[in-house]
């Protein structure tokens, strides 16, 4: 017999244990089945379809069964679907590689792969602590974070987050980290412009380079924005100065550009609007087009040559998974990288950029919300209880999870972290998709905010 929403949904909740939920809201909101996926859309087993208003969480780019990456991978299927990539190499490895590092800010010219994005930042904390032991300075043990910032679950990447639902009950397990104000312009004062508050915060951060510089590997951040702690935003001045204090202070710069790189924000990467070179670029999520776990983490020459010795030295860089480098990934990574350039997806993505930010004027005054903010195709609007007072709603209310669940109802899938309502949708969303998703999301929003 096949499969209904209902059917699959009930079999769901007697196995599945869901990623990032408390099961127990399921008692009261089924999880929904979906059986096809095509472009922008998603399409349960009763032909109820859903626009992707988040991209599958940051992972979607050019549509879900994208028929270029569907034919590319099908070729791969049948050529070879993995190989370990240790003593072995395959041609979408390479390949991948070398294209991604001529697409990186100058100076970047080492691949190492891993297989999700959490895993990418515990190879770039790992290589980082590593250079500075195979250099002699074994006292440098500790990173500087942004508060606010997110870098995945994993025990190393949640201890240099600062997202206190996902850290605050496993913080007996995590390294201490040095934490410094975000730069988040959500926070500016007013008439400030948000590069003056983020050029001011980041007195902070050179004030604890300046104190600590001597015990620190690396300083992680988001660039441009800090995604789950709620689509906070802030001006490239930061990343500039971060740059420079780096070079200064003799610590690392890794840049996790998990969710950001690929275009999001208005630049194939981030730092490119800061005109920066990371010593760590991390990279996931779209670099697959939103197909197949797969990260890269690139770096620079010099940090190769301090784990390029003779074997006897232990000195090299050990880490690996097992999925390191999969080809199918690479294949998916190197036909999303063909989209990129078969078309101006970045001239295109300006234009919905701002169709969305038209679109979404009517927010703006609304009693409450807080600020529409938007980096490219990211945009945000921050709900709040008291907008003069900047105060939020209790949590408790999850005003946030009821525009998901009435959003839902009338055919989008936006999924709001805490109360801030974002669009991240996949490049190939039409102007047309836009209205409709801007206009489910109003509605949403009122039924959220009518009790
Ligand atoms: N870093 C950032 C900036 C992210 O947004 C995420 C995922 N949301 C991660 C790291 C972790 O990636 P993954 O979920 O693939 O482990």
């Amino acid at each position: 017999m096949s499969d209904t929403n209902a059917s699959l949904a009930v079999r769901d909740l007697q196995v599945l244990w869901h990623p990032c939920t408390q099961m127990k809201d399921h008692e009261s909101f089924a999880v929904v089945p979906i059986r096809s996926g095509r472009g922008v859309w998603l399409e349960d087993f009763e032909g109820r379809r859903y626009l992707d208003g988040i991209s599958s969480w940051w992972v979607n780019l050019f549509g879900h069964a994208n028929p270029y990456i569907n034919a590319a991978l099908a070729e791969q299927l049948e050529t070879l679907e993995h190989v370990l990539l240790a003593g072995f190499t395959h041609e979408p490895a390479v390949r991948l590689a070398e294209r991604l590092l001529r697409l990186a800010p100058d100076g970047l010219s080492r691949c190492f792969y891993a297989d999700n994005g959490s895993s990418a930042v515990e190879v770039a904390l790992k290589m980082s602590f590593h250079f500075w032991r195979n250099q002699g300075m074994s006292g440098k043990t500790r990173f500087v974070t942004l508060q606010n910032g997110y870098h995945g679950e994993t025990l190393g990447a949640l201890a240099v987050g600062d997202v206190a639902l996902y850290r605050e009950t496993y913080q007996p397990l995590l390294m201490s980290a040095f934490t410094a104000p975000s730069p988040d312009c959500y926070f500016r004062e007013p008439g400030e412009t948000c590069a003056a508050y983020s050029e001011r915060r980041f007195r902070d951060l050179d004030a604890l380079l300046a104190r600590h510089a001597d015990e620190v590997c690396a300083v992680i951040v988001e660039p441009l924005v800090q995604c789950a702690g709620g689509m906070r935003m802030y001006d490239p001045v930061y990343l500039t100065l971060l740059r420079d204090a780096c070079d200064r202070y003799g610590v690392h710069l890794i840049a996790d550009e998990i969710a950001v790189g690929f275009g999001r924000t208005g630049s194939m990467f981030a730092c490119e609007q800061a005109d920066i070179t990371p010593d760590f670029l991390c990279l996931s999520k779209g670099l697959t087009g939103g197909y197949l776990p797969l990260a890269a983490v690139l770096t620079r020459d010099s940090v190769y040559a301090a784990f390029y010795d003779r074997y006897v030295t232990m000195k090299a860089f050990l880490h690996s998974h097992s999925y390191t480098g999969n080809p199918l990934g690479c294949r998916a990574a190197l036909a999303t990288l063909d989209l990129f350039e078969r078309s101006d997806v970045l001239g295109r993505n300006r234009e919905l950029a701002a169709h969305l930010a038209h679109r979404c004027e009517r927010f703006a005054g609304h009693p409450h919300v807080a600020e529409v903010r938007q980096t490219g195709m990211i945009l945000a609007i921050e709900l709040i209880r008291d907008k003069a007072r900047r105060q939020p709603f209790p949590w408790q209310e999850r005003r946030g999870l009821t525009v998901h669940r009435e959003a839902l109802q009338r055919g989008v899938l936006l999924r709001p972290l805490g109360d801030v309502v974002y669009f991240m949708p996949p490049y190939v969303i039409t102007p047309e998709e836009i209205d409709r998703m801007v206009e489910v999301a109003a509605d949403a929003i009122e039924r959220a905010l009518a009790d």
